[in-house]
This record gives C-alpha cells, structure tokens and sequence, in this order.
C-alpha cells in the first residue's frame, strides 16, 4: 500500500518519542531528523522536505513545546497539521460551470492512466447525478479510442468519437455541441498524450485549450513515477495552467512523495486518486485522510 514505508518510519519516530515523557529540544530536532529522511526515502521533493521541516521546527519547538501537557503528542500534532496543509489542506471540488456542460480537459502522458481515468471520472460524477459524456479525442491512437468505447459501453456512458482523421480540436466542439442537444451536463475530453513531455504535445493542448475553453484542465499522473511525475506536473502547469491533478496508481506500491510534493511544487491540487484498475477505483482526494494514514 501507498506510504508504507512512510508511515512505518515515522510511527517508529514518534513511539520514540513518547516513549521519552520530558522532551529537550535535541529530542525534538533528533526526531525531525528523522522524519526527514524518512521522507527523502519516501521520495519526497528535496525543496519540499527543507522547508517542511523548517515549519515544523517553528511549531514544535520552544516555549510552546515546554508548556505543553503531552510533549510528544504536540510534536505529532504539528507534523500532522503540517502534512494536511502540504497536500492542499482540504479537498478540492471540480469547478462546475454555472451553465451546463461542464467541459472538463484530460491531459498527459501515455500510460498514466488518462483514458481508464477519463472513463473512471464519468462513473463517478454519474454516482452525483450528473449526465458524462466522454470523448475520444487520442486520434493518433486508434487503440485508445478503441478502449474508450469499450469503457463507456460498460458503464453504459456515451462516448463520442469521431475518429476519421479530424483534428483533436473539431472533435472537442463537436462533442460539445452534441452534449447541448443530447442534455448531457459534463463534457470529459480524453486528449492524445505521448510517451514523453515535448514541444508537440504541449503545443497541441495549448491549441485545444485556446479553442474549447474548458472549465477544467486536469493531469493525469502516475505516482508510481514518483519525483518524474512532479516534473511533468510541474511542466504541464506551467504550460496549460493546471485547475488540478488526478494520481493514479496510489494502490500500488508507490513511495508516495508525489502525492506529498505536487501541490507543493505546482500550487495545484490533487483532485482525485486513483486506487485501482476498476472503474469505481477513483477517490476524491482527502489531504487530511492521508496524513491520517500516514501518521496511523
Ligand atoms: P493512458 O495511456 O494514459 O490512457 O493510460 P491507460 O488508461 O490506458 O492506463 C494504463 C494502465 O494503467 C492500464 O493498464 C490501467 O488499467 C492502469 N491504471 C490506470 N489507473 C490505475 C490505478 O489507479 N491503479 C492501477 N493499479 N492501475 C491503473
């Protein structure tokens, strides 16, 4: 499971640490010590740990520390608070337009996730009440397109594509204007990736963000690929202006520093994890539930 490894250490750290009844500030700053490499080795951002551990060193030491009835459990209460705020603080909604469709643009590299997510996004927001259709714009990839129909069909969600050669962009106006008179209220685009972040691609979302003014951008990245997938994060944003992130593969043995470093590094936030391979494998990201899973 995401963060084992992670929330291993630091429990280590703080049973340490309780077990200690009076603390001295070398305990405090041997235990952040450890926390810290614990997150370097949970493949968190270099950046992101430095100044963590610096706000923690602000909260947990000193006057407040001294004072305080439960020394150890203070400690674990800032780190707790700390990685809550790290990961965006609260859960972040998609944007709904006030007047339907919704269009909501998928992005990113081949193989993240982005076409089972697309189609794992429309189940969920069906669950809300509300009428997806997707849209297979990949048209390099036949087989991508393929694979979108077969998800749509087992979920029974319409999936438009027109994959006769048309350009990415006409297919996104086309299938917005067939979710006006079709009374579908969410619009979820399945753009091409490729296999690597380059000029071409980031020129071709750009066109189609520019054409279709979506109302949400959102990146599909692998946290399996750990600090690449902040990378490519970061790249995106920078280029399209990210409204957030979808981390897929969370169920997998991941390290888990992307999920503690994306909304760090872009100020963007996870959205939505992805926890499986099935369709319903998709979670609202709770930053709050995951620091509670960390600390145990
Ligand atoms: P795309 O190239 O980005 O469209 O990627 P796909 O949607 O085809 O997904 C690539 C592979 O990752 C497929 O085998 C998916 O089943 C798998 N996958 C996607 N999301 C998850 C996830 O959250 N967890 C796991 N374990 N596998 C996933």
């Amino acid at each position: 499971m995401v963060f084992a490894g992670l929330s291993e250490r630091l429990q280590e750290t703080f049973r340490k640490l309780r077990g200690k009844g009076r603390l001295t500030e070398a305990d405090v700053n041997e235990a952040l010590r450890e926390v810290r490499m614990a997150l370097l080795e949970a493949d968190v951002n270099f950046k992101v740990v430095k100044d963590f551990i610096a706000r923690i060193k602000e909260k947990a030491v000193g006057q407040e520390l001294i004072e305080s009835l439960n020394p150890a459990q203070h400690v674990v209460k800032v780190v707790h608070g700390e990685l809550v705020a790290l990961m965006g603080g609260s859960n972040s909604k998609i944007n709904m337009a006030p007047k339907p469709p919704t269009v909501i643009m998928m992005v990113g590299l081949n193989g993240a996730g982005k076409t089972t997510t697309s189609a794992k996004l429309a189940n969920y927001l069906r669950k809300q009440g509300r009428r997806p259709l997707l849209v297979a714009a990949d048209v390099y990839r036949p087989a991508a397109v393929k694979q979108l129909q077969v998800l749509g069909e087992q979920l029974g969600i319409p999936v438009f594509a027109d994959g006769t050669g048309k350009e990415p962009v006409s297919i996104g106006l086309a299938a917005a204007e067939s979710a006006v008179t079709g009374g579908r209220d969410v619009v979820i685009i399945d753009t091409a990736g490729r296999q690597e972040v380059n000029e071409e691609l980031m020129a071709e979302l750009e066109a189609m963000k520019e054409a279709i003014r979506p109302h949400e951008v959102l990146l599909v990245v692998d946290a399996m690929t750990g600090q690449a997938a902040v990378g490519v994060a970061e790249t995106f944003n920078s280029r399209l202006g990210l409204d957030g992130v979808i981390l897929t593969k969370l169920d997998g043995d991941t390290r888990g520093g992307a999920a503690l470093s994306v909304r760090a590094v872009t100020g963007k936030p996870i959205k939505f994890a992805g926890l499986g391979e099935k369709l319903d494998a998709l979670e609202p990201f709770h930053p709050d539930r995951m620091a509670e899973r960390i600390l145990g």
